[in-house]
């Protein structure tokens, strides 16, 4: 590698890096991203991404039962509208569904399609449940002001996921490794990131099971985003 293109490498990490910390202190301060939630009380919110799926959504919904556990699902519509009685499942044990776009493509420039996808999936979901979901969350995490405007023109807040609760269960690297980065971390409003689609997750199933003994050990609840977003805000305002 020659010096120049050296050079060119390393002012490019070094310049991603702060950038995004300073977009996630920036964006945090207009309360239109959330990463986690500010609080004392023992809560988490866990999140699944990318389902439902028919073979390991409902082995997830038995686990979150078993243990009184409440869940958000970043949902893909294309999926709802296949499965729409895992939906009804989900919605009647309680857990939130939101939004993970209608064909869980990656658009980052173009806020007319982005509207589209954010539209399509809300409507089927709304379809499936009567309810129109309020918070989104763009595939693969990304965000900028396109992404965040166009969620929120369309009534949708963005929620992303606590920067060290990101399981990186779709890359199946084991049970062990998958509740230790949950468990080794873990502090009240965290929110918490796994995938109930995408592949073999029977690796986040096994550690599911493990991590809510754990998290109901220490006296954790655990709560969707929305409830989690409403009791924060509701101990503010009094
Ligand atoms: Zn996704």
């Amino acid at each position: 590698m020659g010096r120049c293109t050296l050079l060119i490498v390393l002012l490019l990490l070094f310049n991603h890096i702060p950038a995004l910390a300073k977009d996630r202190f920036d964006y945090e301060k207009t309360g239109k991203i959330t990463w986690e939630v500010k609080t004392d009380e023992k809560m988490v919110a866990i999140t699944f991404d990318d389902g439902p799926n028919p073979v390991y959504t409902p082995d997830i919904l038995d686990v979150l039962a078993k243990h009184k556990a409440k869940a958000t699902f970043f949902v893909v519509g294309t999926h709802a509208k296949n499965y729409p009685e895992i939906i009804r499942r989900e919605v009647l044990e309680g857990h939130e569904i939101a939004n993970h776009t209608f064909t869980h493509s990656n658009i980052i420039h173009d806020s007319p399609k982005l509207e589209n996808e954010i539209n399509k999936a809300s409507e089927t979901i709304e379809e499936i449940t009567g309810f129109s979901p309020t918070l989104f969350r763009p595939v693969g995490g990304y965000y900028n002001d396109i992404i965040i405007n166009t969620a929120a023109e369309n009534g949708h807040h963005v929620v992303l996921w606590s920067w060290h609760q990101d399981t990186k269960d779709w890359k199946n690297p084991g049970v062990n490794n998958i509740i230790k980065r949950v468990i080794s971390g873990v502090k009240p409003g965290n929110i918490i990131l796994f995938h109930d689609s995408g592949g073999n997750r029977s690796q986040t199933i096994e550690a599911l099971e493990k991590i809510l003994t754990e998290l109901e050990k220490q006296g954790y609840e655990c709560v969707t985003v929305s409830e989690m977003l409403f009791r924060t805000q509701t101990k503010q305002n009094n």
